[in-house]
């Protein structure tokens, strides 16, 4: 592994990224330092099973090994990003809903198939990888990331390494039960944070409490983004769920703070593009919940849909061993001061 890295000239090795997610994979060929040289989209359709999905990945990546080499590019390894549980260690999506994986040794597969060292990630860890080593996090040691979306999971990040837990499953801050008279979580329990605040729950409140009022057009669900629209135009009942869904946010990241005592928490996915609509109360509500803890920053999220693929690629150039990040990340330190 070293030696197909170390024999290659400096400036043109390349990573193959891919983030695979329930309806797309994200995909690239990214330079040491970040940089993406070339972008692909392909559609998952994870319809037609985990084994099709898989022959998918791999062709995917095969591809993109053609088209460095092709370029005179010399790729080094392969990162892939898998949501549910990821047995990093070993190199296995162990289980997810969206792609239909149980069990799948996907680095053993790729390996196999591709010859090049590989590493498999969880879309959220990788994710929060990327914002902590090249995006809003850039520049802090300890970095809390936490995706808002249809679910909410967060990725604990120190040293730019993001920890996996024994079992794959760490930074499920979206099963922190908030509210034990709430409404139940698809994990089947009550008042979990994301079944108060993830934005389906928000659009889900919503409706609920506006009746048949609530919907513009009839069939179609509100989102979390037209309640925050609603709630910034001064709507009473918008402005009461989402600031329920801050207060549920607030208590789920003082837990978070009080866990891990980090610098800086990330916000993305979805909800975060409500932008200073969330940031504004959320950090009052945050401030008010601070006892002895120090206040973390509070910013939005840089790398938007990127992230997964970049972190993906993080994760491909610390399997090859390739640390040309951390020297621009050095570098920009420099530049900042
Ligand atoms: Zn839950």
């Amino acid at each position: 592994m070293s030696g197909a890295v170390n024999g290659a000239v400096s400036g043109d090795r390349v990573v193959v990224a891919l983030d695979v997610g329930g309806t797309g994979m994200k995909c690239a060929l990214v330079r040491p330092d970040g940089v993406a040289v070339r972008t692909e989209r392909h559609p998952t359709d994870a319809a037609r099973g985990p084994a099709a999905v898989i022959d998918t990945i791999l062709d995917v990546a095969d591809g993109l090994i053609g088209k460095a080499r092709a370029d005179g590019l010399t790729p080094v390894a392969i990162g892939i990003a898998v949501p549910g549980v990821v047995d990093e260690a070993r190199g296995v999506a162990v289980w997810s809903a969206n792609v239909g994986f149980r069990d799948v040794p996907l680095r053993d597969l790729a390996v196999t198939r591709l010859g090049l060292p590989t590493a498999l990630g969880h879309d959220v860890r990788v994710g929060g990888l990327a914002e902590a080593r090249l995006g809003a996090g850039r520049g802090a040691d300890h970095v809390l990331f936490v995706a808002i979306g249809t679910g909410i999971a967060a990725a604990h990040v120190v040293d730019g390494v993001a920890a996996v837990g024994a079992h794959g499953a760490a930074g499920e801050i979206g099963h922190i039960m908030v509210r034990p008279d709430g409404p139940r979580c698809g994990c089947g329990r009550p008042g979990c944070l994301e079944a108060i605040a993830s934005a389906a729950a928000i659009g889900r409140r919503y409706t609920e409490l506006a009746g048949d009022g609530a919907e513009q057009t009839p069939g179609a669900a509100v989102t979390a983004a037209m309640v925050a629209e609603r709630a910034a135009a001064g709507e009473p009942l918008a402005a009461r769920v989402w600031q329920e869904a801050v207060e549920a946010l607030a208590d789920g990241l003082a837990t978070g703070q009080a866990l891990f005592d980090v610098s800086t928490i990330v916000l993305g996915g979805g909800l975060a593009q409500a932008g200073d609509g969330l940031l504004g109360p959320l950090r009052a509500a945050l401030h008010e919940r601070m006892t002895f803890h120090r206040e973390p920053r509070l910013v939005a999220a840089a790398l938007g849909d990127e992230a997964g693929c970049l972190g993906a690629a993080l994760l491909a150039l610390d399997a090859a061993g390739v640390r040309d990040t951390d020297a621009a990340r050095v570098l920009d330190h420099q530049e900042e001061r």
